[in-house]
């Protein structure tokens, strides 16, 4: 079968795609033809110049909704304004996501129920309100942004693991629902991405060991990815294209490591 990619006529939502890997993923889409919905926090002149921007550059149709997905009131807003606004949901790519780094016995309560609120729970949220939709006109693809934390442990991050291993089985479960339906419902597994999220704990890290942010970046990868290479967020936003594709449509409940590597340990 030839690799059909293009994804004129549908639209894709994409939450947390102000910055980083999010931004990366929408951009992906939206050079195959696919209308976005941006969504996320910052600065309001920033987010509409990248609204308008990406429209141009690719001659997609683009909105933004700064729901805030820790609150499932405004996660369903989220999916509405899409669908009224652009007339369909097809792609959702569930990528907002935050992390705390501590002990389990020092983790703040607060910390806690936030990453699992915006790391897990938003993406039932928006699957559950996209669902139906993706029913009724007989397509749909659902992209968990999970993480190598998904698959394995690490120190200091409980919340932030409890959450992506509960995204990879929500994705499975998903992927079984909709197992007899044209919708699929995929994770992707990121490895160390340079983005915002990555860059606090780069600048703690070489804070706390007294060292530069250059040898920091380098101990950090060192630790975990064996590539020594940070993933990119155009390589992830490639591999949500072919998830999208007519290619991928038996590809069911799987959880894909883009990662350098760190899982093969
Ligand atoms: P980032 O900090 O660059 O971007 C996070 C995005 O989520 C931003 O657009 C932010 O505004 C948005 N966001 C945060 N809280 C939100 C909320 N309550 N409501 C709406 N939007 C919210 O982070 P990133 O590194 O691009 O991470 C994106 C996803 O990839 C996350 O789920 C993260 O866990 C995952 N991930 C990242 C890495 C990495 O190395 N960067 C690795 C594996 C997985």
């Amino acid at each position: 079968m030839a690799l059909n990619t293009s994804l004129k006529g549908k639209v894709a939502l994409v939450t947390g795609s102000t910055s980083g890997i999010g931004l990366g993923i929408a951009h992906s889409l939206a050079a195959e033809g696919a209308d976005i919905v941006f969504n996320g926090f910052g600065d309001p002149a920033a987010i509409e110049a990248l609204r308008r921007e990406t429209a141009e550059k690719f001659g997609v149709r683009t909105e933004f909704h700064g729901a805030d997905i820790s609150k499932p009131a405004e996660i369903a807003a989220l999916v509405k304004h899409a669908q009224d606004k652009l007339g369909s949901l097809d792609i959702v790519v569930n990528n907002a996501g935050i992390q705390h780094v501590a002990p389990v016995d020092e983790f703040p309560d607060e910390k806690w129920d936030a990453i699992i609120a915006i790391n897990l729970s938003s993406n039932f949220h928006a699957i559950k309100a996209a669902l139906p939709g993706m029913k009724a006109r007989g397509w749909g693809r659902i992209i968990n942004i999970a993480s190598a934390h998904g698959l394995v442990g690490s120190a200091q991050k409980s919340a932030y693991v409890a959450a992506k291993h509960g995204v990879i089985g929500l994705t499975k479960v998903v992927a079984l629902e909709t197992a007899q339906l044209p919708i699929t419902c995929n994770a992707i597994c990121p490895g160390w991405v340079l983005t915002p999220l990555v860059q606090k704990q780069i600048d703690a890290r070489a804070a706390a060991e007294g060292k530069t942010i250059e040898q920091a970046k380098r101990d950090l990868l060192g630790e975990k990815q064996p590539s020594l290479e940070f993933v990119t967020p155009e390589q992830l936003g490639g591999l949500a294209v072919f998830l999208c594709s007519d290619a991928a449509a038996q590809i069911r409940g799987v959880a894909y490591n883009v990662d350098g590597g760190w899982v093969a340990q």
